[in-house]
């Protein structure tokens, strides 16, 4: 039987190992931590993500979970519209997902062929091109036919293979919460949750994940938003970082001062956000049977900005799926993972050329650049925005 080594279980990780699962592959799934679990926070998936989903076989389930966002356009603090309300294409309509809802749905999708090992923090990688490729955390390894890298920005398995990526800070933090709905603030309707709203180094996104679960659903409901600021990550408390939240964002336009009111120390997730730079030059590694391929941000982590982390995560699990479903180990299965990076790579650098492109604009500070920011949100942020969007409008799984 053909054996798959997946490493981390996050998105990118449980996505591809259940699908390698369900294509008849013997699948064993690492993770360091003690337990597979998501953060308590929630998700766009643009088009490209849920296409992905479907896919691999998981779109059924989307529909219990998902709730469609509305195009809301991009507000200045002043109240001034940067790019107005574009009336939506019903397939460009991006989703927004609870992540735990997601990670449930994936768990879900692993069926009983994955084996799932916690507690396993991969540190060394044996990659020689007459063996099969094997990784191991010190006092034991395990090696396969096929090793997937979905161990996220810090993977262990790059560094190896990939020493040329490196990870850099974005300039800037992020804070995340989901506001659970009996402590949503009550707003009046001409006062919508959804929105985004950008101001000089700072920029905040609210939307709606409405009140599933107090209608007693199994998915998780309430208020999501996402909050990012020039600068590093802070030291303090959650508490103290809350507080600081609320002075930074005091004066934008409702319902942020509500939503931030609304919020509690213990629903707020910081992150510092980074990215790979260069992007590793592969994405796959032939050796022995088969060999080495990184996926999701382990293979191009990059900010946040368009919201596509973890729907590229999705199409390289879709894309992988696609290739080795009827590879046998041997030379079609080393040209499965040479195809891999072949299409996956020049597909994330378009994405990833994009994002840093709006990490420009989200970051000009001070006066001057602040009046040339908003001169070019003006012109060049609805292109920048529609070209995105295109790119997520138009991935196609491969046949
Ligand atoms: C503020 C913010 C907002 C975002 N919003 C969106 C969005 O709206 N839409 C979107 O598509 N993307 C979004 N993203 C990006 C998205 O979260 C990531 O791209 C995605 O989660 C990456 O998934 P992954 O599985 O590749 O990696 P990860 O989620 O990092 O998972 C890696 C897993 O590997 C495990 N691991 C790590 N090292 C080892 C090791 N050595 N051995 C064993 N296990 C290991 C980790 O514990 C973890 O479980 C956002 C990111 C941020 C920071």
């Amino acid at each position: 039987m053909r054996t798959a080594v997946v490493v981390g279980a996050g998105i990118g990780g449980l996505a591809t190992a259940g699908a390698l699962a369900r294509s008849g592959w013997q699948v064993t799934l690492l993770e360091r931590d003690d337990r597979v679990r998501a953060d308590r926070t929630a998700l766009v998936l643009w088009p490209n993500g849920v296409r992905a989903l479907r896919a691999l076989g998981l779109g059924d389930g989307l529909a219990a979970i998902a709730t469609p966002l509305p195009d809301v356009g991009v507000r200045r603090p002043d109240g001034h519209w940067l790019v107005q309300p574009r009336p939506g294409l019903a397939e460009r309509a991006p989703v927004v997902v609870h992540r735990e809802d997601l990670h449930d749905a994936l768990v879900a999708g692993l069926g009983d062929r994955v084996e799932i090992r916690t507690g396993f923090e991969v540190r060394t990688v044996r990659f020689a091109d007459g063996d099969r490729p094997a990784v191991g955390d010190g006092r034991g390894s395990y090696e396969a036919d096929l090793v997937v890298a979905a161990d996220g920005i810090d993977s262990a398995v790059r560094r190896r293979l990939a020493p040329e990526a490196a990870v850099v800070s974005s300039g800037c933090a992020a804070w995340r919460a989901v506001i659970p709905w009996y402590r949503a603030p009550q707003l009046p309707p001409d006062r919508p949750v959804d929105g985004e709203t950008l101001g000089a180094g700072y920029r905040f996104v609210a939307v709606s994940l409405g009140d599933r679960g107090s209608s007693g659903a199994s998915t998780r409901g309430g208020i999501y938003w996402v909050a990012t600021a020039a600068g590093a990550s802070r030291p303090e408390s959650p508490a103290t970082q809350l507080g600081l939240l609320r002075r930074w964002f005091a004066n934008w336009p409702a319902p942020i001062g509500d939503l931030l009111a609304a919020t509690e120390p213990e629903d707020l997730v910081q992150q510092e956000v980074r990215e790979l730079r260069p992007l590793p030059r592969s994405y796959g590694f032939p050796a022995g049977t088969g060999g080495v391929v990184l996926l999701g941000d382990s293979a191009h982590a990059m900010p946040h900005h368009l919201g596509q982390g973890a729907c590229l995560a999705l199409e390289d699990a879709a894309t992988l799926r696609s290739l080795v479903r009827e590879a046998i180990p041997g030379v079609p299965l080393r040209e499965a993972v040479e195809s891999y990076s072949r299409l996956r790579r020049p597909r994330t650098v378009t994405v990833v050329r994009q994002t840093r492109r709006m990490s420009a604009v989200l970051q000009a500070r001070g006066r001057l650049a602040l009046r040339a920011r908003d001169a070019a949100l003006g012109t060049i942020t609805p292109r920048l925005l529609g070209s995105a969007a295109s790119a997520a409008a138009q991935w196609r799984p491969p046949e």
